[in-house]
């Protein structure tokens, strides 16, 4: 390949790309948060609305115990931005969803999802992707991924919409055989 070819392509890979990613994967923006109008007062805690910070940072600092009582402690602080407006999760394309974790690059935790159970949650999908990988999780069994997140969170709703219900209640049963010292040595045969 000429030089002037190679150049073409290394501007069709790191400029063009992710500028694709930026409008067409909105998740993407959780990267780069400070441009769609969230301050980060501390690293990896970020809000829309400086007045709710302490809200965010209490059920962030709650979320990151519970998750290494119940399992094991994250490796990394995870980058967590809390919209408190409907605006706010929009810029993240979170659409239905009242919370979204994209990878490793952070979560954003929609205006409906400021409770403790839901921060646990995605705080959870976390870990799994520390423990399993990320690419490795997205071929385990949906009771595996989901199950873990609505059991282990304590989720207080008693019954699910499906196939979440029965996510959680397979999950539930193969985790009393096996306890959470094993979760992620078994984990990874799935
Ligand atoms: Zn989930």
């Amino acid at each position: 390949m000429t030089w002037p070819s190679l150049k073409r392509l290394g501007v069709l890979i790191f400029v063009i790309a992710p500028l694709c990613a930026w409008f067409l994967v909105k998740p993407v923006r959780v990267i780069a948060p400070r441009l769609v109008g969230i301050t980060c007062p501390m690293e990896n805690v970020c809000v829309d609305d400086i007045s709710k910070y302490g809200e965010a940072a209490a059920l962030y600092a709650e979320g990151s115990a519970f998750v290494a009582s119940v399992l094991s402690p994250l490796r990394a602080p995870p980058k967590v931005i809390f919209c408190s407006t409907v605006a706010c999760a929009e810029n993240f394309g979170l659409g239905a969803r009242s919370a979204v974790t994209v990878a490793r690059f952070g979560t954003v935790i929609g205006p409906k999802a400021w409770k403790p159970y839901y921060v646990r949650h995605e705080m959870i999908h976390v870990l799994q992707g520390e423990q399993v990988g990320v690419i490795p999780l997205l071929f385990k069994p949906s009771w595996f991924v989901e199950g873990m997140a609505y059991a282990l969170s304590d989720d207080p709703r008693t019954t699910l919409a499906e196939p979440f219900e029965t996510d959680r209640s397979m999950f539930r049963k193969w985790f009393q055989t096996i306890g959470k010292n094993s979760v992620w040595s078994l984990g990874k045969d799935l």
